[in-house]
């Protein structure tokens, strides 16, 4: 996540908004991103996007079916699409997204029952952000800080390995 913030702040460097993404196969970074869609004119130029298009390439496989997603911030509907079409394995993130995450905030696509996919989602606590990163950093990047939405009592924390949201159901 440490790496996922550096390139959330390539965003905010570049001044677009600061997220920032990885996609992780056994262990090896297998595609990055950040996002870009003013400097590139492109509206799906979502850091997560650009780390799916950039793994399934590594992998000459668009289904990434034991890959993590790492996020800075909770993914928006349009790159929960493209995780569920890869057919991801977990994703774990940083910032909720009370305006746009698709992971419990606005929607829950994870949960959806009407679709097929199912993946792990983790939400980094607090705590665990402040051990593995800079929770400072992450909230100074969102503006805002990592708190759960409501209606998230289904959380449940499971310590080292950060908030799991849900397992496969
Ligand atoms: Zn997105």
């Amino acid at each position: 996540m440490r790496r996922a913030l550096m390139l959330a702040q390539r965003a905010a460097d570049d001044g677009e908004v600061p997220v920032g993404a990885l996609v992780v196969l056994d262990d090896e970074v297998i595609g990055e991103g950040w996002n870009r869609p003013i400097a590139s004119h492109d509206p799906t130029a979502h850091a997560e996007i650009i780390a799916l298009r950039a793994g399934a390439q590594v992998q000459r496989n668009y289904r990434l079916s034991t890959a993590t997603l790492y996020a800075t911030l909770e993914p928006c509907a349009m790159c929960m699409g493209a995780v569920l079409n890869a057919r991801l394995a977990r994703i774990v993130f940083g910032a909720w997204d009370p305006k746009a995450g698709a992971c419990g905030s606005v929607i829950d696509l994870p949960r959806e029952p009407r679709l097929t996919h199912r993946l792990d989602v983790f939400q980094l606590s607090a705590e665990h952000c402040d051990a593995l990163c800079d929770i400072g950093a992450l909230c100074h990047v969102h503006g805002r800080r990592a708190e759960c939405p409501p209606g998230t009592d289904r959380i449940r924390c499971l310590g080292p390995e950060g908030r799991r949201l849900r397992q496969r159901d």
